[in-house]
């Protein structure tokens, strides 16, 4: 990608590498939007001819965003920030295209940006909080794992969702620092657990590829559990499909030195991807935690029943578990639990909170197993 970029630029342009999929390109030629467009545009044509690695033919397209000096400002980081948020606004409609800053920029990039300063500065003042949903056994009806969600109350915004923050934080790359943080606080959460429930109780917690794909995850995971003393039984990361696409390779490796160290993995969301299935038994999940989507379809489109069995019959021949997400009625629970579904989570069995201890059936008396559902779930 870069030597092709080069290939059409100056000497006295400046080309940099800023992110893993991000250039900067720095025209100091340019003296109107026209020029800059005829510089993007043949950014744009440079990429049409596909790639071609290791037998592969590979396409890609660039969301190109562009700002100008001085018109937007005479300092170079504020520059990039601009072109950044054009850039965005760029992706959003749609990708391979150019967008300009300022004019027709659309809210939702400027909103994006706003976004992005609030959450870097809740991060840092601790204003990001972890609930916990649980998730139940569906032959003992009882809890085995909480699963940490981050919650963000902003002060004059309200509460934010992270179906909103998170993307911009793996944007951003305030993933990383969000997510150790959410991850510190589950295991230590989940310490003080095991004392007052008389039985392992696992923690679930998301894990964004951004995070994976670095080279210091297991050690940072592995300080995580040193620090809080928990036991990595205990711990279970949830994977995105989207976490492999660092390279299958590298994915089963590192998996395999996850559950090596006794750490479990579940694959979230599953069913939402594209990528083929063929990859599923090479790598170590413990778990598939089948998308709520699922259960939703499930009432509408009579098919879907013989999807959901597929998918339990080769789990369980690959010895891994199936956790249904989203359970909003007691049909969805029955007729998942008929079809074979090892556990379940949704709003019907436990929405998330701060004090998920409460959900525990009287603390330390494991002898109530049916209760539990019933205590929580009226069921
Ligand atoms: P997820 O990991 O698939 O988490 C489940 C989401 O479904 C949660 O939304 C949960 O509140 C919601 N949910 C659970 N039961 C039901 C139900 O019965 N019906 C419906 N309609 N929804 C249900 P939430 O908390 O808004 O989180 C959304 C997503 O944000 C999560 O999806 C996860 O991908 C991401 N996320 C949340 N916290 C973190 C985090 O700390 N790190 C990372 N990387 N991602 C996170
Ligand atoms: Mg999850
Ligand atoms: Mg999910």
């Amino acid at each position: 990608m870069a030597h092709r970029l080069k290939s059409r630029f100056r000497q006295s342009d400046t080309l940099a590498r800023i992110a893993g999929d991000e250039f900067a390109l720095i025209l100091d030629h340019v003296q109107t939007w026209s020029d800059a467009d005829t510089a993007a545009q043949s950014v744009l044509e440079v990429l049409k001819t596909p790639f071609e690695i290791e037998d592969h033919v590979i396409r890609v397209t660039a969301s190109i965003g562009i700002s100008l000096f001085p018109d937007h400002g005479n300092e170079g980081g504020q520059l990039l920030q601009q072109a950044d948020c054009a850039m965005f606004a760029a992706k959003r409609n749609g990708k391979n295209r150019i967008v300009h800053y300022g004019d027709g920029l659309g809210s939702a990039a400027r909103e994006r940006l706003t976004l992005e300063g609030e959450l870097r500065r809740a991060i840092e003042n601790g204003d990001i909080d972890v609930h916990y949903q649980p998730e139940f056994d569906l032959s003992t009806n009882t809890i085995t794992r909480f699963e940490a969600l981050a919650r963000w109350t902003h002060p004059k915004l309200g509460r934010i969702s992270p179906v909103s923050f998170i993307p911009v934080a793996e944007e951003s790359g305030l993933i990383v620092p969000l997510g150790a943080y959410v991850m510190e606080r589950a295991c230590a959460d989940a310490t003080t657990w095991q004392r007052k429930a008389n039985r392992p109780i696992q923690v679930a917690v998301n894990v964004s590829s951004v995070q994976f794909a670095r080279d210091t995850f297991l050690e940072e995971v592995e300080e995580v559990l040193r620090r809080t003393g928990l036991k990595p039984s205990l711990l279970q990361l949830e994977l995105t499909e989207s976490a492999t696409l660092t390279g299958l390779e590298r994915a089963a490796d590192l998996m395999r030195r996850l559950t090596g160290r006794g750490i479990g993995i579940a694959m979230d969301d599953f069913g939402t991807g594209y990528s083929c299935l063929s990859y599923l038994p090479k790598l170590a999940f413990d778990a598939l935690k089948l998308d709520r989507s699922f259960v939703n379809e499930l009432a509408v489109r009579p098919e879907t029943r013989a999807f959901v069995q597929s998918i339990l019959l080769m789990a369980h021949n690959l010895h891994m578990k199936v956790i249904v997400e989203g359970i909003e009625t007691v049909e969805q629970l029955e007729l998942m639990r008929s079809l074979g579904t090892d556990e379940a989570q949704g709003f019907l069995l436990g929405r998330p909170t701060p004090n998920p201890m409460e959900m525990l059936s009287g603390s330390g008396n494991a002898a109530r197993p049916i209760r539990e559902m019933e205590a929580v779930a009226g069921l």
